[in-house]
């Protein structure tokens, strides 16, 4: 027997009645699943801990791969990977509350469970056709925030009381600065679904550099017993990151989202022509971007797609704290964050993005290799 759930919304999966038209299927017997697939769909914990506990006994390996949804080939290459090294890989799906500061964007963050569910059964199929060399994607786990939080959300509020992980001083620093509750909420979240889980390998894009410093970091500091994976940015042609919130950029401010990595790019030239000094490095790359943001500012109305600069950084692998000089030996992190502010002046039946143009917050980075 099998009935379809609408997963996003419900707490519990609904009573047959309320089966409707998702892209999930319950199975009696199975439980549910992404339909035309063997991808099992968990919300619950015991359910996902008893087949974690089967994969031991089987000898089967698991990876993750923690997402909060909205996915695309950034994601996409992390599951591959994690295919590549296990039998089976969980692909997590939930968007964390207690990592979004009390004005952020948590309300309107993309929530695309049908598509994500295609994606995953595109990928299977994928996967599949390698010959059996590969794992498969086994399941997603998508819980509720009752789930995950059991004895309700913390607080949002930097001084909030609450169950919490917090990683210093990395996360206090680059990203942490600008959002201060940010890495306590990715590290809380993380430590909860690793303790559930129990994954022999996890995997985390480069992307979000810092975010993978503070999660080998967590790793190494909490004893967990997984492997920290670091898969590569995946980009669009004209070199832009990947990432979930690209749909708010909207076409004009989309062509200007390029300038980070344009100035990053500036430095890492420097770097390869041999520069190593903090100055030499950046000063010409934060002097370009300066320039651009103060000309996009006097530009017409009607043309321009401003920005404000948050940071370039020249930090150390290790610890992320800024630089004066880079060791060869070590290599060093550039990074940077830029925020596309709101289109001012539309023009008639201009494309502003989804949900019409909100502020769009962009990080990037090159990794400066050791010699
Ligand atoms: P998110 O759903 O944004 O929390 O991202 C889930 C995982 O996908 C994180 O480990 C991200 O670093 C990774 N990720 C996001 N964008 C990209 C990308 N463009 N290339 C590679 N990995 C990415």
């Amino acid at each position: 027997m099998v009935w379809k759930v609408p997963l996003a919304s419900a707490t519990r999966l609904p009573s047959p009645r309320a089966f409707s038209t998702s892209t999930t299927l319950f199975h009696r017997a199975t439980g549910a699943q992404i339909p035309n697939t063997s991808i099992r769909v968990f919300r619950e914990i015991p359910a996902l801990r008893q087949w974690r506990r089967k994969q031991r006994l089987d000898h089967r390996s698991v990876g993750l791969v923690p997402t909060m949804g909205a996915l695309h080939a950034g994601h996409l290459s992390l599951i591959r990977m994690a295919a590549a090294d296990n039998s089976a890989v969980v692909v997590s799906i939930y968007v964390n509350p207690t990592q979004f500061g009390v004005h952020e964007d948590l309300d309107s963050y993309p929530k695309t469970w049908d598509e994500d569910c295609k994606m995953l059964r595109n990928l299977d199929r994928e996967l599949s056709e390698d010959g059996g060399n590969l794992g498969k994607i086994a399941a997603v786990f998508a819980p509720t925030t009752d789930t995950i939080y059991p004895s309700g959300i913390p607080s949002q509020e930097v001084d909030g009381k609450g169950s919490f992980v917090t990683i210093t001083p990395v996360g206090e620093l680059l990203e942490g600065a600008s959002r201060p509750i940010f890495f306590r909420g990715v590290a809380t979240v993380c430590m909860k679904l690793f303790n559930i889980m129990q994954p022999e390998k996890v995997y985390f894009g480069q992307k979000d550099v810092q975010q993978t410093v503070v999660i080998k970091r967590l790793v190494k500091d909490f004893c967990m017993d997984t492997k920290v994976v670091v898969g590569a940015t995946q980009r669009e042609p004209d070199g832009l990151a990947l990432s979930s919130r690209n749909v708010y950029l909207g076409t004009r401010r989309r062509k200007m989202a390029t300038v980070l990595l344009r100035t990053l790019k500036l430095a890492e030239a420097a770097y390869f022509s041999g520069c190593r000094s903090r100055s030499e490095l950046l000063g010409p790359a934060e002097d370009w971007i300066h320039h651009l943001e103060v000309e996009q500012r006097q530009n017409k109305p009607e043309k321009r797609a401003s920005f404000l600069l948050d940071y370039i950084s020249l930090a150390d692998p290790e610890t992320m704290e800024e630089i004066d000089e880079v060791d060869e030996k070590k290599g060093a992190i550039l990074s940077g964050a830029i925020k596309m502010l709101p289109i001012e002046h539309p023009n008639d039946g201009e494309d502003l993005g989804l949900s019409g143009g909100l502020p769009v917050r962009l990080i990037d980075n090159i990794i400066l290799q050791a010699a």
